[in-house]
């Protein structure tokens, strides 16, 4: 039987030719014709007046925090529901993580939990310097409330937007929202540059300064000269190549994973109630990854996981949060209310195969085998 992946790369035939280009032209350092064209053609689908190609994803989430002058002693609030990436440069800064909650229906950061932390902290006396926010799965946050939230308080914003290019709300792209955004591609994610990230913003001056860091910080003299410590991160102009062929598919890309998620949705109508994440009013999401509750906790999730995986079907928990991880053990934690949602949906969820090259026939296989799953489940929850 043949494996089905979750998310794999999924090439358009076009990045070939981009990076024959920079092979042919010589071009293989960093920089470069590719490098310049894959910024542009971000700014252009992303609607953001600046964006810089970086070596990853954790990268630009690392250059917006030390763009932001974020350094020892300072907090940064962070979605604890999400991958260890988004929380990682908050301590590489040397700055405290502060977690915060989900909400339910878009399973991103809650609008009430980041108040509740907010007040806190003015009472403290310690404001954040960052708050960082995630589009799970490529849903969108309840990204305008959040926004209006940090400013009210005067903190900047960074989307991590690293699983959500594509994702709308009202016509506007993910990613903008904040005073930076980021976006990945990584090799599983929706588009791909084997590996890298690009860092955007609607401050011009804030990107050249990223860019500044993002190049070991030259001073801009003949020689060598440095005042600060900076980064080699970079993309280099072939990896840019393979984004370039890539972006011309972003719309079909997200139109399959989208299907995908309906079929998925349709498919399980009425075998029991499932909850999966909501898209608010006005919003697209490019669903990177369906992902659902299995009601019964997480013996029955991994259990489901088990019995996929023997049918050569990849499935996966959903994000374990950063408040339950031993690394960030001794880190603030908090919530709208006495709930932990994050942790609920992490006990309860799984992520499906989301591959936008995935078969009819292959999509069909996953949903017969996730019924039988649930149903034997069902047979032994009676049983019991
Ligand atoms: C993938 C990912 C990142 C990091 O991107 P890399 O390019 O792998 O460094 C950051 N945040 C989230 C939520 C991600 O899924």
């Amino acid at each position: 039987m043949k494996r089905i992946p979750l998310s794999i790369p999924h090439l358009s035939g076009q990045e070939i030719q981009y990076v024959t280009e920079a092979l042919e032209t010589n071009w293989v350092a960093p920089l470069g014709p590719n490098v310049e064209a894959f910024e542009a053609g971000i700014r252009a689908y992303s609607g953001a007046e600046a964006a810089l190609a970086t070596s990853s994803g954790t990268a630009a989430i690392h250059l917006a925090l030390a763009t932001l002058g974020v350094t020892v002693g300072d907090d940064v609030f962070c979605q604890s529901l999400t991958f260890i990436a988004s929380t990682n440069p908050i301590r590489y800064v040397g700055a405290r993580p502060v977690l915060i909650d989900s909400e339910p229906d878009t399973w991103n950061m809650s609008p009430a939990a980041l108040r509740r932390a907010m007040i806190q902290a003015a009472t403290r006396g310690q404001l954040p310097k960052a708050v960082i926010v995630v589009h799970l799965y490529g849903v969108v946050a309840k990204i305008e409330e959040l926004a209006a939230i940090c400013e009210e308080y005067d903190v900047p914003l960074i989307e991590d937007a690293a699983e959500s290019l594509g994702s709308t709300i009202n016509g506007r792209m993910t990613g903008t929202f904040g005073t930076f955004g980021i976006y990945s591609f990584n090799g599983n994610k929706i588009i791909t540059t084997s590996s890298g990230g690009m860092l955007v913003s609607s401050d011009t001056g804030l990107i050249e300064r990223a860019f500044y860091l993002a190049t070991q910080a030259r001073q801009p003299v003949l020689h060598y000269e440095h005042t600060e410590v900076g980064f080699n991160y970079r993309m280099s102009n072939v990896s840019a190549g393979i984004g370039r062929g890539q972006l011309e598919v972003i719309e079909d890309r997200v139109k399959a994973r989208r299907t995908i998620f309906n079929r998925y949705v349709r498919a399980f109508d009425g075998v029991e109630a499932r909850h999966y994440q909501q898209e608010i009013t006005g919003s697209r999401a490019n669903r990177w990854l369906t992902a659902l509750t299995v009601p019964g906790g997480m013996e029955q999730r991994d259990q489901l996981i088990q019995q996929l995986q023997q049918k050569n079907i990849e499935s996966r928990p959903v994000w374990k949060p950063m408040h339950l991880q031993p690394v960030y053990r001794d880190v603030p934690y908090i919530t709208a209310n006495d709930m932990d949602v994050s942790r609920r949906l992490f006990e309860e969820g799984i992520c499906l195969p989301s591959a936008s090259q995935m078969t009819f026939t292959e999509q069909a296989l996953v949903i017969r085998s996730v019924r039988q799953g649930l149903i034997e489940d069902v047979r032994r929850n009676v049983q019991l």
